[in-house]
C-alpha cells in the first residue's frame, strides 16, 4: 500500500476538458466477462483497484479498530468513508487543512465518500426541492445540506469518487413517494454535477481527480428506475450507484431491481451498489454486473463478537464466538483461512477475549471478517477471469449458501 504523495494529484491540475479529466483519474477498464458478471480494472488518482471490489466502511476516517496497513492486509484495495460524519466531527476544514483525507487518516489508497444524505435522512430530515434539513446527532443544532453542500464538502475531503446528492428511500414506499424521490433526486443530480465541474475546474479541489456518481433511484417500480437510469445517463457521469436497495425489501426483489436497471448503464462505467455485504448478496449482484459494493457489516458484526465463515461445503454462515461452546476450542476460527487471527490464534482464546471485554477480540474478529470477505470477492473475479463463474455461483448455493439467507450460522443451528 503506497503512502499519500502530493504528486498524484499533478496530473489533473488546472485542466477543465472533462474528457481528459475523465481519462486521467477514474476509468474501468472490463477485463473479463462471464455471462453479466465482470471483472474489471478501476484506475484512480490513488491508484488500480480490481473489480468486483468489496469497500469496507471508514465511518468517521477509520475502519473501526484498524490501522491503515491491517485493513489493507486484509485485501482491501478501497475504502468508504462517511460525509455527514467528517463535516459533523473534525469538520472538513480540518481534514482539507491536512491535506485531505488520505493524509488524514494515513490510507494511500482510494477513498469513495458518501454525500451525507442517508446519515441525514436517517435523523429523520425535512426534505424540500432546495436541500435537506436536519438535526445534528452532536449537539442538537438545526443543520441544513444541499446538493451544492454535499459537493463542496466531498471535495474539502478530497475522496477518489464523491456521490451526488440523493433522496433514498424506505422500504415499502407508495409510488408517488417514490416518483417524488427520483425527481427530486434527478434534480440534485444536475446541481451536484455543475457544483463538481465548478470545483475541479476552479483548480481548489484538495483533489483535482476526484470524480462524482450518479444514484439510480426508484425504489421497486421498473418505470422509475428506467427513467431515473436513463436521465443520469444523459448527464454523462463517470459512474454509477443503485440507491435504495438493501433497505429491508426481500432478495428476490432487490435481484429483480438490479436485472432491470443494471443492463441500462452504460457497459464502460463502474456500477456501485450500495450497502451491501454477505457472499450471498455479493455473489447475486455480481452475477448481474454490479462491480463495487459497500457494507459496515464484517466490521459491525465483529464487534459483536461474530465471525463470518468462508462459503464452503458444511461451513457457510456465521459464527457466534461470545456463545459458551467456544469457550475450550481450540482450534482457529478457520483452519483454512491465513488472516492474522486464524493463523496466530484460537476461538477459546479470542471467546475469552470477548468476555474479558479486551479489545483485541473485536479487533481480531474484524480482521478475520474483512480478510474472508475480500477473499470470497476475489474467488470471485478469480471465477469470472477463468469463465467458471456460473459453477462457482452454482456451487455457492448447493454448499449451502442459503444459510446466509436465513440470517443463522454454523453454530446457531
Ligand atoms: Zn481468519
Amino acid at each position: 500500500m503506497g503512502h499519500y504523495e502530493a504528486g498524484h494529484y499533478e496530473a489533473g491540475r488546472g485542466r477543465p476538458d472533462r474528457g481528459l479529466f475523465r481519462r486521467m483519474s477514474i476509468a474501468l477498464e472490463v477485463v473479463a466477462t462471464d455471462g453479466l458478471a465482470r471483472a474489471g480494472l478501476l484506475r484512480t488518482p490513488h491508484g488500480t483497484v480490481e473489480t468486483p471490489a468489496f469497500m469496507p466502511v471508514g465511518t468517521q476516517g477509520s475502519v473501526k479498530g484498524l490501522t491503515p496497513d491491517e485493513v489493507a492486509g486484509a485485501g482491501a484495495r478501497m475504502i468508504l468513508a462517511n460525509t455527514y460524519h467528517l463535516s459533523q466531527r473534525p469538520g472538513v476544514a480540518t481534514v482539507a487543512a491536512a491535506g485531505g483525507l488520505h493524509a488524514f487518516m494515513g490510507w494511500g489508497g482510494p477513498i469513495l465518500t458518501d454525500s451525507g444524505g442517508f446519515q441525514v435522512f436517517s435523523l429523520g430530515a425535512q426534505v424540500d426541492e432546495g436541500g435537506v434539513s436536519f438535526t445534528s446527532h452532536l449537539d442538537g443544532s438545526r443543520l441544513r445540506l444541499t446538493p451544492e453542500d454535499a459537493m463542496a464538502i466531498q471535495a474539502g475531503l478530497g475522496s477518489d469518487i464523491a456521490m451526488a446528492l440523493d433522496q433514498c428511500t424506505a422500504y415499502p414506499i407508495a409510488y408517488r413517494d417514490a416518483e417524488a424521490a427520483h425527481r427530486r433526486t434527478l434534480a440534485w443530480a444536475e446541481r451536484c454535477r455543475a457544483a463538481h465541474a465548478t470545483a475541479v475546474s476552479a483548480g481548489t479541489a484538495v483533489n483535482p481527480g476526484q470524480v462524482a456518481f450518479g444514484i439510480v433511484q426508484g425504489s421497486v417500480y421498473r418505470d422509475l428506475r428506467e427513467a431515473s437510469a436513463a436521465a443520469l445517463v444523459d448527464l454523462d457521469f463517470p459512474g454509477y450507484a443503485v440507491g435504495s436497495l438493501s433497505v429491508g425489501e426481500p432478495a428476490e426483489l432487490m435481484a429483480e431491481v438490479l436485472d432491470y436497471t443494471l443492463p441500462l448503464l452504460p457497459e464502460d462505467r463502474p456500477r456501485y451498489l450500495m450497502g451491501v455485504g454477505t457472499p450471498d448478496y455479493l455473489l447475486e449482484a455480481v452475477a448481474r454486473g454490479v462491480d463495487m459494493a459497500d457494507c459496515v457489516l464484517p466490521t459491525r458484526v465483529a464487534r459483536n463478537g461474530t465471525a463470518l465463515l468462508y462459503p464452503r461445503a458444511g461451513g457457510a454462515g456465521r459464527l457466534v464466538l461470545r456463545n459458551a461452546v467456544h469457550a475450550a476450542d481450540f482450534t482457529p476460527i478457520d483452519p483454512h483461512c491465513r488472516c492474522d487471527a486464524c493463523r496466530h490464534f484460537t476461538r477459546a482464546y479470542i471467546h475469552h477475549l470477548l468476555k474479558a471485554h479486551e479489545m483485541l477480540g473485536p479487533r481480531l474478529l474484524s480482521l478475520h471478517n474483512l480478510h474472508t470477505l475480500h477473499r470470497f470477492v476475489a474467488d470471485m473475479r478469480g471465477a469470472i477471469i477463468a469463465g467458471e463463474f456460473a459453477a462457482f455461483r452454482a456451487g455457492f448455493w448447493q454448499a449451502g449458501g442459503g444459510v446466509w439467507r436465513r440470517g443463522g450460522g454454523a453454530d446457531e443451528g
